[in-house]
């Protein structure tokens, strides 16, 4: 099985893709986990890609197109993959196939976590992860069960984005409406994009995806 899950920043995609990881046999590729690691270790691509994120513009699509190449090769055959975060433009989404085809793999579902913009930038404000596993949480919709205590792994440590304020998600906004919103299109004549209401609790975004991943 391979997904695409899209949305615009603070839909709650890599939150859905991690509980996916969870229950099934599957790994989440995501461009932006890669791209901040990238710049973590100081690589060239790190040093290329550092600016652009901190702007909240788009990376260039050869730089993503080619993480997601090796993050692929990477992977047992029958590990499912989840794209978080890409592809972001019709180029990317022209790679990806490409990408897909000449690893035997095809793309079973798109789906789309459909979400009003103005709960957007209370999301990203209050978004943060714990430093040692990733998990993610919220200021005030996803907080640990103990105070300070991250729940999957025990560490009291835990950070924030740099790109993560207000003026950066307008910008991130408004890439997302130009660039990646339609290639929506190329999906929708294949028949493989289902939608979902992003506006629900966590928890029912996740039976909603579930249920369309069982058929
Ligand atoms: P994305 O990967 O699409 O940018 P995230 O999954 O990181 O978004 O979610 C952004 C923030 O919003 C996180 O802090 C997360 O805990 C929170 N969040 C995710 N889904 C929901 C939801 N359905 N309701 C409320 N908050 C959510
Ligand atoms: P969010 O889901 O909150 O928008 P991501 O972690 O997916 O954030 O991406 C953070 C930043 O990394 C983006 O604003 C962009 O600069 C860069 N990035 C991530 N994925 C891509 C991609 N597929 N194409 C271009 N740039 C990307
Ligand atoms: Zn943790």
């Amino acid at each position: 099985m391979n997904i695409i899950l899209l949305g615009p920043p603070g839909a709650g995609k890599g939150t859905q893709a991690q509980r996916l990881v969870d229950a099934h046999a599957m790994r989440q590729l995501s461009t932006g986990d890669m791209l901040r690691a990238a710049v973590r270790a100081g690589t060239p691509t790190g040093l290329e890609a550092k600016a652009v994120m901190e702007r909240g513009e788009l990376v260039s699509d050869a730089i993503v197109s080619s993480l997601i190449g090796e993050e692929l090769d990477s992977m047992g055959a029958d590990t499912g993959a989840i794209f978080d975060g890409y592809p972001r433009t019709a180029e990317q989404a022209r790679s990806l196939d490409s990408i897909l085809d000449a690893r035997g793999r095809t793309l079973d579902h798109v789906i789309e976590l459909e979400v009003n913009e103005d709960a957007l930038v209370d999301r990203i404000c209050g978004r943060y992860t714990c430093a040692s596993c990733g998990k993610g949480y919220h200021d005030k919709f996803e907080l640990p069960q103990v105070p300070g205590v991250c729940d999957k792994c025990g560490s009291t440590e835990f950070k924030r984005r740099p790109d993560d304020n207000e003026e950066t998600v307008r910008t991130r906004m408004a890439e997302y409406r130009a660039k990646t919103a339609p290639i929506l299109p190329i999906y929708e004549t294949r028949g493989i994009v289902s939608r979902v209401n992003g506006m629900e609790e966590i928890d029912h975004v996740s039976a909603a995806i579930e249920a369309i991943l069982k058929g």
